[in-house]
């Protein structure tokens, strides 16, 4: 490709409708050939009583049970391995720490091909070989760091894998190197700002910044706009999850409209999350990915959980692949906050160690002006009789081991008895007050 192209992948990207479908079915035949290699597919499509010849149709699609987190948790650490264990050279683990965490294997080939997506999506928000591309997340298990990285280098940009933390550091990184380009959460994006105030930098005079990328965790158009118009540059919302490799599934063009998902890599259906029937585009359900060109790990309608919708019509920027909505919630009750995935019984779990608190707690999630937060409040138990000093102290406590459990520090608030409202139904964990819909 040259400079000059709109596309990455010009052959794969302008296809037409048609063009995918034909592209999909042949992958699809492909995937399901390859996954039975796997313990765990061999014996799902046994059960089912399926055959690979049953699926002949992108319909046929449906008659695939579908794959849950649970079943790779089941079948933890590889018994969704469709390749032998020496062909594969990486594995990536969820960040979530609940029972046994997922594993996901990728080969060199499967790297490669995750590579080409993120560098395909870079490109597609005007990234070239000579931006300066700096990545803020944190390089480990977390694939938004080295997913971002090698996407970067396969584009062929100068990459700085600045990692996590230390703003200060990352400001002088940006001024140093000309950084154009920067990859954040958006919580962090807000952080970046604030700092770059405090220290007297101006975004618009004192760098180069022009584009950033902002994903892995929920949030909504107007903080987009906000993050804009503090930095001055345009914001891409970038959709991945481990399980699909990572970042690179879905990805905004230049429209910032949708997110084209890569349908010559996945093939995404939206569900209703009870009936598990699909629903039309422009409803909202539950996206159900199918992975169509992975070696190590194929996964067969994988419920991603995350509530989304197809967004009808074409987009002006030639590309037919489908375009996925801003996500609009999860179906089931995983927290995603700054990029981590909590389950509320992690903290539960924390809190009914202490024999000082009763069992009642409310978990709210708020977005403040920097950042997203978390605030656990919890009633003391009736017994309890500590003055300030041992509250202080237990207060120190649950915090430091609430963030052993979770990765994150959430604000810990010490009710008295009885304090917090008593629900009529299930009692409600979870308040969500981040604004995101
Ligand atoms: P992980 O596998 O740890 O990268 O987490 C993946 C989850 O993060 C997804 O299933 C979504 O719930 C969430 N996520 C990733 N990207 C976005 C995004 N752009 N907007 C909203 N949520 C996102
Ligand atoms: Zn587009």
């Amino acid at each position: 490709m040259t400079e000059t192209s709109e596309f990455f992948n010009p052959e794969l990207e302008t296809l037409n409708r048609e063009q995918i479908e034909e592209l999909q079915i042949e992958r699809l035949k492909n995937t399901i050939q390859h996954c039975l290699h796997s313990a765990f597919y061999k014996q799902r499509f046994k059960e089912a009583g399926l055959e690979p010849e049953d699926i002949k149709t992108l319909d046929d699609l449906r008659k695939i049970p579908f794959t849950t987190k649970q079943d790779l948790r089941d079948n933890y650490p590889f018994g969704l391995a469709s390749i032998p264990l020496n062909e594969c050279v990486r594995l990536h683990s969820s960040s979530g720490t609940t029972g046994n965490p997922t594993v996901i294997l990728h080969s060199r080939k499967d790297l490669d091909e995750w590579a080409n997506a993120v560098a395909r999506c870079l490109w597609m928000v005007g990234c070239r070989p000579s931006d300066v591309f700096q990545n803020t997340s944190g390089y480990g298990m977390f694939t938004g760091g080295l997913g971002f990285q090698y996407g970067a280098e396969k584009l062929g940009m100068l990459t700085v894998p600045a990692a996590a933390g230390n703003t200060k550091r990352q400001l002088k990184f940006f001024t140093d190197f000309g950084t154009t380009v920067v990859h954040a959460i958006p919580s962090y994006a807000t952080r970046i700002f604030e700092v770059m105030q405090a220290n007297g930098i101006d975004p618009r005079h004192d760098t180069k910044l022009r584009t950033l990328v902002i994903g892995a965790e929920p949030h909504s158009e107007e903080q987009r706009r906000r993050i804009e118009n503090m930095l001055g540059v345009k914001a891409y919302n970038s959709f991945g999850m481990s399980e699909m490799c990572g970042p690179g599934v879905a990805f905004e063009c230049k429209e910032q409209n949708g997110m084209h998902i890569w349908e010559d890599y996945y093939i995404v259906e939206i569900v209703n999350p009870d009936t598990l029937e699909p629903v039309p585009d422009g409803e909202i359900g539950e996206m159900v990915l199918t992975t169509l060109n992975r070696e190590a790990m194929p996964l067969l309608r994988y419920r991603t959980r995350d509530l989304t919708r197809i967004l009808p019509g074409e987009c002006p920027c030639g590309r037919h692949h489908k375009r996925i909505d801003r996500m609009k919630g999860r179906s089931d009750d995983m927290i995603v906050l700054r990029g981590v995935n909590i389950f509320p019984i992690q903290i539960e779990q924390v809190l009914m160690r202490y024999k000082e608190l009763g069992s009642n707690y409310l978990i709210t999630l708020q977005t403040n002006e920097v950042n997203d937060s978390m605030t656990v409040e919890v009633e003391l138990s009736q017994t309890y009789t500590g003055g300030p000093d041992a509250q202080q102290a237990l207060t120190k406590s649950i915090t430091s081991n609430l963030h052993d459990e979770i990765l994150l520090t959430p604000f810990v608030k010490l009710l008295q008895p009885g304090s917090l409202a008593q629900s009529e139904g299930k009692a409600v964990r979870v308040k969500d007050l981040r604004k995101v819909y």
